[in-house]
């Protein structure tokens, strides 16, 4: 059974769309910039548009290299066959992605034992939990190599000064630290720094455009020149060698340039939108980044779905609900959502 079946399907008629900062379509210019792209065979370093992406990114968080990625996945994936062997263990928070979504592909595919330490309410795990993690020098024990780190994490951004306490432990024991940055512009936009200052902490970072950037496909693992080569092996071992890619490369470009930027409006929208439902009274609303989450009161909730249906606003369900801004939902769609919100009647 997918977990996608209980949420309603978009169509021509719904107004705002707010499952996911993924369903955005790529605009005009993004096209036009795609339609407009060089390109050549990536898989013989040719396409000039991939090359000057990855350019960009490496500088921009102060790497040595980087690599285009076709998902966030695959990314996470491919850094962490570069950082660990079979046999080796990588440490990463039990709700994470890379531990929770990723159909363990690092155990199936990497032979890598992903081992899960709990996170705190600010989504991070504490210095003390990696430190009880890393398993001392003893052939019982797979040899720990890999601190994963994300952010954010279900919107939540985490300080950087939090960042470098929980990496400390790991690099004073040799550790390698990757970042799940599939949000990280959100992520540095709600923390007022600049790129370099969160890749900084980190030795990896996997970034998605695929997400609030508004591209179509694709992320860019950023790393130094060794992790990159050997996560350049990996993905072409996984399949994900491509060829004529700078029209996705070019969309990438447009994102930095004319997206990334104006993130912040997302994260005021998801604001706007939670104070208007705890206006309603109608359940709990809690509020990160670009994320809203609801626990609309249990009696109420499956009527209240049923009327957003109604309303043509597609949102997230279960107990908790969550609504996720992005560039497709301006103003007009935000209201068509808060209206929506406030004519159900219970
Ligand atoms: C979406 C996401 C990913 C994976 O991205 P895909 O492109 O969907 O494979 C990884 N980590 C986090 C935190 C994500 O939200």
């Amino acid at each position: 059974m997918s977990v996608y079946q209980n949420i309603p399907r978009a169509n021509a008629d719904v107004l705002c769309d707010l499952r996911s900062d993924t369903v955005t379509r790529p605009c005009e210019g993004m096209r036009k910039a795609m339609a407009e792209a060089e390109v050549g065979d990536d898989v013989w370093g040719d396409d000039p548009t991939v090359l000057s992406l990855q350019a960009r990114m490496a500088e921009m968080m102060g790497k040595e290299a980087a690599l285009f990625m076709p998902s966030g996945t695959q990314s996470n994936l491919c850094a962490l066959l570069a950082h660990c062997g079979r046999g080796e263990a990588a440490i990463v928070g039990a709700p994470y992605h890379i531990y929770h979504d990723e159909a363990n592909g690092a155990s199936v595919l990497g032979g890598i034992a992903l081992h899960p330490i709990p996170v705190g309410t600010d989504m991070a795990p504490s210095p003390q939990a990696v430190a009880d993690q890393i398993q001392p020098d003893d052939p019982h024990y797979a040899v720990s190599r890999l601190l994963c780190l994300e952010n954010t994490v279900s919107g939540q951004a985490i300080e950087l000064e939090t960042l470098r306490a929980v990496a400390a432990p790991a690099r004073a024991a040799g550790l390698s630290v990757h970042l799940d940055g599939a949000r990280f512009f959100n992520a540095i936009t709600a923390l007022g720094c600049q790129p370099h200052e969160l890749a900084g902490i980190m030795d990896s970072v996997s970034i998605c455009l695929s997400k609030g950037l508004g591209c179509p496909i694709g992320s860019v693992l950023v790393g130094s020149t060794e992790v990159i080569a050997r996560a350049a092996r990996a993905r072409k071992m996984l399949g994900g060698g491509m060829r004529q890619i700078g029209v996705l490369a070019a969309a990438g470009h447009y994102a930095l340039d004319n997206i990334a930027p104006g993130l912040d409006q997302d994260h005021q929208r998801a604001i706007a939108l939670a104070e208007a439902l705890r206006a309603t009274g109608l359940g709990e609303v809690r509020q990160a980044t670009n994320m809203v989450f609801f626990t609309p009161k249990p009696e109420i909730r499956d009527a209240l779905y049923a009327h957003m249906n109604a309303q043509r606003v597609l949102i997230g369900r279960g107990e908790t609900a969550r609504f996720v801004l992005h560039r497709d939902v301006d103003d007009a769609a935000l209201s068509a959502a808060i209206q929506g919100f406030q004519s159900f009647q219970a």
